[in-house]
């Protein structure tokens, strides 16, 4: 049996994750279930597949989990510090699928035990790439990527030589917005930003793909995880979102990933790698599509973008910066404090005034210095922010 932990198992990929472990139950041995504040979600998966743990965020929903579980035999702990505790628990493979920089912290710990970590959290690549990457070497643990886009990147260059690589092309279906007047922008709501054209994700990834937020935690993930230099690293629009990535050669091939829009094709494919095994997504009828669309992005629409290629540019620290506002901006235009376009101009202002600052920005990158990094961050952003509430 094979021992596989779920962090973020209540949200949108940790769902489809059990979906995938629960077709299969005498295959695995579930070892520790995290969530966040969804505890009669946690606790309904956690008893139905005999978890050896279930860990909540927040220590003020500790009792609430314990009387969700008692007599299931379930262990329960909460807090930030258990759920990273939660990852050093022994597992063969770890999904990590928590949102936002709290992921770094518990992936890093999994990968100190040397097995596999499934890596759905981009956020850990964007602040901390190298400081992942590193652990991943020195405790010979794996790391498979399940973001759509970097699975298809990473399934288009088996066998083949990362050296023949010309060019790596992800796709973006351009979001809620990609067809409204640009001057509507500012007006867009929180309703309107959270319906995405194709993928049924949570919803913060939902609005990031609205404002090309998420392309663009995305270009840095690319660059971090595959190690190509920014400028082979190209994003086109595709509303389908059927052809989720390409790797160009040198020889000018070109290899495309299509699929369905779901995301337990990637999930599927980062837990039985290497093997290719059934799964229940959609067939594609290429004749009853008939068409694939691609565009180039406009850059007016989504300054995310350029901003990631600042970022890539500046290096260090900066990505946690990024990430960081980023996140900030995003929890204000959910609670109604900036409007839509606020946002990329509140993460501008922020990497503008802390790129500078080189003591910072050029220093070790560390779970510390990250996690400094990262609330410096927010303070600035709020400030930015005081100046464009609405
Ligand atoms: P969701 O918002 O649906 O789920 C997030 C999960 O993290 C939930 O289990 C939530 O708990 C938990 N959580 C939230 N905050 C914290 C915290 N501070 N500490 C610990 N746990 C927390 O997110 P998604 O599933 O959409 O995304 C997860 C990750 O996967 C993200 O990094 C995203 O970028 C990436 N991703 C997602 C895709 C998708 O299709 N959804 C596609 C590609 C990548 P609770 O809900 O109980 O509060
Ligand atoms: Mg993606």
């Amino acid at each position: 049996m094979r021992r596989v932990s779920v962090f973020g198992a209540t949200g949108s990929i940790g769902q489809n994750t059990l979906d995938l472990i629960r077709r299969a139950p005498s295959e695995y041995q579930v070892v520790a279930l995290t969530g966040g504040r969804n505890i009669a979600k946690l606790a309904a998966d956690a008893r139905a597949l005999k978890a050896e743990l279930a860990v909540t965020a927040h220590d003020d929903l500790l009792d609430d989990l314990r009387k969700a579980l008692a007599g299931s035999g379930v262990a329960v702990a909460a807090g930030q510090a258990a759920i990273t505790e939660a990852a050093a628990r022994p597992a063969d493979w770890t999904m990590s699928a928590i949102i936002g920089a709290a992921g770094l912290a518990p992936g890093m710990e999994a990968l100190k035990q040397g097995g596999t970590l499934a890596l759905a959290n981009k956020e850990s690549l964007v602040t901390a790439g190298p400081l992942l990457m590193a652990a991943a070497a020195a405790h010979d643990a794996r790391i498979l990527p399940v973001d759509s886009e970097h699975s298809a990147i990473f399934q288009a260059l088996v066998g083949e030589d990362l050296a023949a690589v010309e060019r790596i092309i992800i796709t973006a279906s351009g979001g809620a917005f990609r067809d409204w007047p640009l001057e509507k922008l500012a007006r867009a709501t929180l309703a309107e930003a959270s319906c995405h054209p194709n993928w049924d994700m949570g919803q913060r990834i939902t609005i990031d793909s609205a404002s090309m937020f998420n392309k663009a935690l995305e270009v840095i993930e690319t660059r971090e995880f595959f190690g190509v230099a920014p400028d082979r690293i190209e994003v086109i629009l595709h509303p389908e979102s059927l052809v989720h990535a390409l790797v160009g050669f040198r020889d000018g091939a070109l290899m495309a990933h299509v699929g369905a829009s779901d995301m337990r094709h990637a999930i599927g494919y980062a837990l039985h790698w290497p093997e290719r095994r059934d799964l229940p997504v959609a067939r594609l009828d290429l004749a009853a599509i008939g068409t694939l669309n691609f565009r180039a992005p406009d850059p007016d629409r989504y300054p995310a973008l350029r901003l990631a290629r600042d970022v890539m540019r500046r290096g260090g620290l900066s990505g946690a910066v990024f990430n960081a506002a980023k996140e900030r901006a995003l929890d204000a235009f959910i609670a109604g404090e900036i409007g839509f376009q606020d946002m990329s101009a509140v993460v501008e202002d922020v990497l503008t005034a802390m790129s500078s600052d080189s003591g910072l920005i050029d220093g070790e990158i560390t779970l510390d210095t990250v996690a400094h990094v990262d609330h410096l961050a927010r303070i600035r952003a709020d400030e930015a922010m005081q100046v464009r509430a609405v």
